[in-house]
């Protein structure tokens, strides 16, 4: 038994996790396509269906729990609930300590069943509510009997792995997770999603038959060998999702042998593509300003850099749709190809084609603005600087730390300093650090060592803790944001740069032009202003100067 349709959207809405005007348009939506209307209100706002329960439960002023992820039940508070009341009302007593026994339930509104749990305990019970699918998973794994475990080999068929595969990514798509692992353990199949870039357990019950099963399933439709189990493999598809979602993507898949089986990485691209616009990334408005005028110099260089994952290849496309005009020839060289845009050639390039070398055919192609995926050898930063003192706009990435050291990080892959100096336009180091939740974060007033750090003399100073609740699913941070350190170029820094200057006295003069701003100046303000915490730029940045 779960609670109604009804008070999960009611629970949302008292909770502003939907607005109630969306929340009728979508009611005439669920209608018209004959979809359910709880799916269409998870997909329109990509929330899974536990924020719902987690709302619900707090309206209800009871704590939301995932009944595995609590200690396993005490065998003799199992062996007082008869498996088939457990199962049909979706009850499963915890653990019992001075406050009596907690009792994991979809429905804390059905009272009858919790009073008949009550009286067959013998003891007082609390309750704390779980999602439907958590509690299935949580009864499968605990009342251990086979013959009602669904997910065992014996009575799955290849449509039941589908459907387990489909809401695995149905899953994924809601926690906006960019990564699902899939691993073999011991108890069974582990699947996680990579959500703000973080790994969260999605619960299965599934055995390691199914696991087997469902791992080859994703290397069929990822055109992988599934006779090879020994050697890692990778691949890719695409997927689609099922109205209301209605949504296709590309994914990468990669797998690897383990000791305990095979295991599947599947990375979820163009995740963002809905929200790829520049004021979305988070970028200050001067810094956008700045952005906007360099990518719209005819001819120049644009580079982003940061490690994998800092959300690079987002600003740039975000970059490229804001210039994107039909009268401009912009052609891409990428592997693989992460968005896919309207309007511009992308290129794949593959095992046997070197970036440089699809960037020289690309050039025959007459482009106005090129983007090269990465420049990581002499040849396709030599291409590509050449390319941008030749009338071309040419956007790339690098993995450096800082802005200014992607100056000596092309001299020391063998470019000339004048070369770099004549053409750069703009470097922008990037990382990703966790949005605090709006609805949640909590204020307090800094210490005098955090307000110095954050650069502030007054002793007002206020930063915002993660708290956790149903629209953060507990976890305080809501989506990603990026910090930038932005270099714009001007005339005194390209002579400096073509003068083979040290990367220090680059940085030391693009500050005291105002042509620098570092992350952690980018990070401190967004701190200030309780976009993030504290603790999130201390992970992505030191402060430097
Ligand atoms: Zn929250």
């Amino acid at each position: 038994m779960a609670i109604s349709s009804d008070h999960l959207i009611d629970a949302a809405v008292r909770l502003n996790l939907i607005e109630p005007e969306i929340l009728a348009q979508l009611r005439i939506d669920a209608r018209r396509k004959r979809v359910d209307l709880v799916d269409t209100v998870t997909a329109h706002y990509r929330l899974p269906i536990s924020a719902l329960y987690q709302a619900a439960a707090e309206l209800r002023g009871l704590s939301f729990i995932n009944p595995i992820a609590v200690s396993a039940p005490s065998a003799s508070l199992l062996k007082k609930v008869p498996q088939a009341l457990a199962r049909r009302k979706l009850v499963l007593p915890l653990f019992e300590d001075e406050q009596g026994v907690l009792v994991a339930t979809s429905d804390p509104d059905d009272r009858a069943t919790l009073e008949t749990l009550q009286r067959l305990l013998g003891q007082r019970i609390r309750v704390a509510m779980a999602e439907p699918d958590a509690m299935h998973a949580a009864i499968g794994r605990y009342l251990n009997d086979p013959a009602q475990n669904l997910a065992s080999v014996e009575t799955l068929a290849e449509t039941d792995l589908i459907a387990m595969l489909n809401d695995i990514l149905k899953e994924a798509y809601l926690r906006r997770a960019s990564d699902v692992h899939m691993a073999q353990e011991e108890s069974g199949l582990r699947v996680r999603l990579r959500v703000d870039g973080k790994l969260q357990d999605y619960f299965t019950n599934a055995d390691g038959a199914v696991a087997n099963g469902l791992i080859s399933r994703v290397k069929v439709l990822a055109d992988l060998d599934i006779a090879e189990q020994r050697e890692p493999q990778d691949g890719g598809m695409t997927y689609y999702l099922a109205p209301p979602i209605d949504t296709e993507f590309n994914i990468r898949v990669a797998t690897a042998p383990t000791r305990l089986g095979e295991r599947v990485t599947m990375r979820l691209l163009g995740q963002e593509a809905q929200s790829l616009t520049l004021p979305r990334l988070g970028m200050s408005e001067h810094d956008m300003l700045e952005f906007r005028k360099a990518i719209r110099k005819p001819f120049g260089m644009i580079l982003l850099t940061g490690p994998t994952g800092s959300g690079k290849s987002t600003t740039l496309f975000a970059a490229l749709q804001e210039i994107n005009h039909p009268e401009l020839n912009i052609m891409t060289v990428e592997n693989p190809i992460e968005y896919v845009m309207d309007g511009i050639s992308q290129i794949q390039t593959g095992p046997k084609i070197s970036f440089a070398s699809a960037l020289r055919s690309l050039l025959r192609h007459d482009p106005d603005v090129l983007m090269v995926g990465e420049i990581r050898d002499e040849e396709t930063a030599d291409v590509a600087l050449k390319a941008a003192m030749t009338g071309h706009l040419v956007f790339s990435t690098l993995h450096t730390n800082t802005a200014a050291g992607t100056v000596g990080r092309l001299v020391d892959i063998g470019c000339e300093p004048y070369l770099i100096g004549s053409t750069m336009n703009a470097v922008i180091a990037q990382r990703l650090v966790r949005r605090l939740c709006p609805h949640c974060r909590k204020p307090r007033a800094a210490t005098k060592d955090e307000s110095e750090l954050l650069g502030q003399g007054g002793s007002d100073v206020v930063v915002f803790e993660p708290v956790g609740c149903a629209a953060c699913q507990g976890r305080g941070y809501r989506g990603r944001l990026g910090l930038f350190e932005t270099l714009w170029f001007d005339e005194a820094l390209s002579k400096l740069v073509s003068s083979g200057c040290s990367e220090d006295e680059l940085e030391r003069h693009a500050l005291a032009d105002g042509k620098l701003n570092l992350m952690w100046a980018d990070g401190s303000v967004k701190v200030l202003a309780g976009d993030t915490s504290l603790s999130e730029l201390q992970t992505v940045a030191v402060k430097r100067h």
